[in-house]
Parts: structure tokens; C-alpha cells; sequence
């Protein structure tokens, strides 16, 4: 098969590789989508913290299963598929309290394991989720993200309807869990530097929208909550954790509550302890997508998120690192790019 081969940070090569075999308990799976995600670019540089190389990187996809393990039941060949791609150990502590998403010895497809920057990927059968007839492929491939945003805010975030909650970070992360709790009752407001995530926001339907450089987020804050704070504040940006992590101390209300979603690199943020303890201010955090799919296949499936109006640009496989220069320079409004396995090196 074709896959693009990581063999160091920027020497990212198209190769003709043999075809994955399953194992016993898994499928085979021919790539329809992949969607290139902003941690794919920290592993391009060759940065990020696990990754060995030759690596095939992809973590974000769906496909069809072509063929499946001995041992494999309940799925068939041609079934149209999605892919969870957290391989939790099942035997550790945090697994055995049905908390997979905190394994101690947590490994992710794309990283530690080939993914889906290729034709075809194995896929153990306890991550793969059958497609409804509905869901097209690239808004499948979008499932394992918004499933991140599912876990924070369906289980960390947990808004009850009417309350104000603000998301800081618009990039795939935020704008899910923008829709995700919006899905849920709450009335959000979200906040980016960039104006065009904001813009992509309001033609979701997201319209209160606050770009996070004008004015003081406190006072906006307040203005936009009746002077008291937002209820709940979720911080999906991860990059420059110094400021936003205080700007969601900032604009939240007294005895209200802060869940860090973003990934920090360092451990470099600081909180105001004393301040934060006498508003009880709870603050909480979210790691990665946990039991999410079911839920966002069938918040996709039922049209209330649809992916489609936020895929910004399609590529072919082999225009890969084309793709993530792309979504790296910023100078263009890239938000969801899918790679296509198949499609001439021309492409779309
Ligand atoms: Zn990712
Ligand atoms: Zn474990």
C-alpha cells in the first residue's frame, strides 16, 4: 500500500509499504478520510513527546473494513467504520475504575502505533464504530476530535441549560465544545485571537463572540453576564497557558467553574490560589476523548453538528506535508483539513 512515512521531524516520505495483516482481534481498515490534526504537526517537527520513527502518523479517520482477525465478531467486510484509535491497557488501576482515558500506560494510534496517513490501517475491534447510512466519511473523520470536546464538556463541563458558559479557543477542540454545549442548553460564548474561527462560530450558530485582544476580558465578561461572571469557563487553547489560564480566572463568576481542556507542553501557568479559594472557584480538567463516539456519531447522524461547514480544505494523501504547511502558516482560514487516500496526487 501507499503510506506517507515519518522518518524525522520534516522527512515525512511517500512509500509503498506492505499491507497491515490484522491480528486476531482486529480489522483492517481502507482509509476514506483522515483528518490531519494540530498535534500531527508537533509530530511532524519530530515533537512530539512519544513518537518513534519510521512512523506512519493519522489519528483521525474512518474507512471500511476489508478485511478482519479470527477472532473479530460482529462487524463484516464493507462495513463502513470510524475509528477510535486510544489503546488503553484494560488491566492498570484507572482502567479497572473505568477510567481508560487515564491508562497508565496509555497508547494512541498515530503516535505509538502506525495510523491512517496511509491506504489501509489495523484497528482493533474495540475502537472500531459502525457509520449510520447518514454520516459521509469526512464527517466521520471529524468524530475523534469532537469526541475530546464531548468528554470535557459532557462529563467535565457538565452545563445545565440556561447557564453561561464561555469557551476560550476556537480551533477544533473549542468550536466542538462550543456546539457540544450549546447542544446541551447552555448559552456560550466563545473567545479567539483569530477572527475568522469567530466568523466560523457565528455561521455555526454560535453568534456571541468575543475576540479575546479587544478590551478587558473582565469587563466584558461581566457586561455580558449581568455583571456576575460566566457560570463556567473552558479553556481549549493549551498554547499560551500564562495568559489563558488567567483570562478564565478572570471572567468567571464567584463560586463558578474552570475546566482546562487545552494540552500544555509545559508546566507553566499559574493560578492565583488565595483568590480562587475565596470565590470557590472549582477548577477541573479533561484528557482526551473517553467513550465519546457513540454520542458524537449520533449528534452528527441527527444533524444537530455537522462537520461538513467546518472541513476548510481536502487533500490527497500524497500532498500531505503540503497539508500541514498549510494548516501550520496560519495565513489562510484553514480549520479541518481531510486527507484522501486514493485521490490522485492532483487531488481536489
Ligand atoms: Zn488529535
Ligand atoms: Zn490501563
Amino acid at each position: 500500500m501507499i503510506a506517507m512515512m515519518l522518518h524525522g521531524g520534516g522527512d515525512l516520505r511517500r512509500e509503498t509499504v506492505p499491507d497491515p495483516a490484522p491480528a486476531p482481534d482486529e480489522a483492517v481498515v481502507r482509509v476514506r478520510a483522515c483528518s490531519i490534526c494540530g498535534s500531527d504537526l508537533h509530530a511532524y517537527h519530530g515533537k512530539h513527546p512519544r513518537l518513534t520513527f519510521p512512523r506512519v502518523l493519522g489519528h483521525e479517520f474512518a474507512g471500511e473494513i476489508v478485511a478482519l482477525g479470527g477472532a473479530v465478531t460482529g462487524f463484516h467486510a464493507g462495513q463502513r467504520v470510524c475509528c477510535d484509535i486510544d489503546l488503553a491497557c484494560g488491566r492498570c488501576g484507572p482502567c479497572r475504575e473505568g477510567r481508560g482515558n487515564l491508562c497508565e500506560q496509555l497508547k494512541t494510534m498515530g503516535f505509538d502505533r502506525d495510523g491512517a496517513y496511509a491506504e489501509y490501517a489495523a484497528v482493533p475491534d474495540f475502537n472500531l464504530h459502525p457509520l449510520p447510512e447518514n454520516v459521509s466519511y469526512d464527517q466521520a473523520s471529524a468524530v475523534q476530535v469532537l469526541g475530546i470536546s464531548y468528554h470535557a464538556v459532557a462529563d467535565r463541563v457538565r452545563p445545565k441549560p440556561g447557564e453561561k458558559v464561555a469557551i476560550i479557543g476556537a480551533g477544533p477542540i473549542g468550536l466542538g465544545a462550543a456546539l457540544i454545549a450549546r447542544s446541551l442548553g447552555a448559552e456560550v460564548t466563545i473567545l479567539d485571537i483569530l477572527d475568522y474561527r469567530l466568523a466560523l462560530a457565528q455561521r455555526l450558530g454560535i453568534p456571541a463572540t468575543m475576540n479575546a485582544n479587544e478590551g478587558d476580558l473582565r469587563e466584558r465578561a461581566l457586561a455580558a453576564t449581568g455583571g456576575r461572571g460566566f457560570d463556567k469557563v473552558v479553556e481549549c487553547v493549551g498554547g499560551f497557558q500564562e495568559r489563558t489560564v488567567a483570562d478564565a480566572v478572570r471572567m468567571v463568576k464567584r463560586g463558578g467553574q474552570i475546566t482546562i481542556v487545552g494540552t500544555f507542553p509545559e508546566n507553566k501557568a499559574t493560578i492565583p490560589i488565595a483568590h480562587i479559594k475565596d470565590r470557590e472557584i472549582d477548577i477541573n480538567f479533561s484528557r482526551g476523548n473517553f467513550q465519546a463516539f457513540a454520542p458524537c456519531l449520533e449528534l452528527i447522524a441527527s444533524g444537530r453538528i455537522d462537520p461538513e461547514r467546518y472541513i476548510s480544505h481536502r487533500f490527497p494523501l500524497a500532498r500531505a506535508a503540503d497539508a500541514l504547511r498549510l494548516l501550520e502558516a496560519r495565513d489562510v482560514e484553514a480549520h479541518k483539513i481531510v486527507l484522501h487516500p486514493g485521490a490522485g496526487a492532483q487531488g481536489q
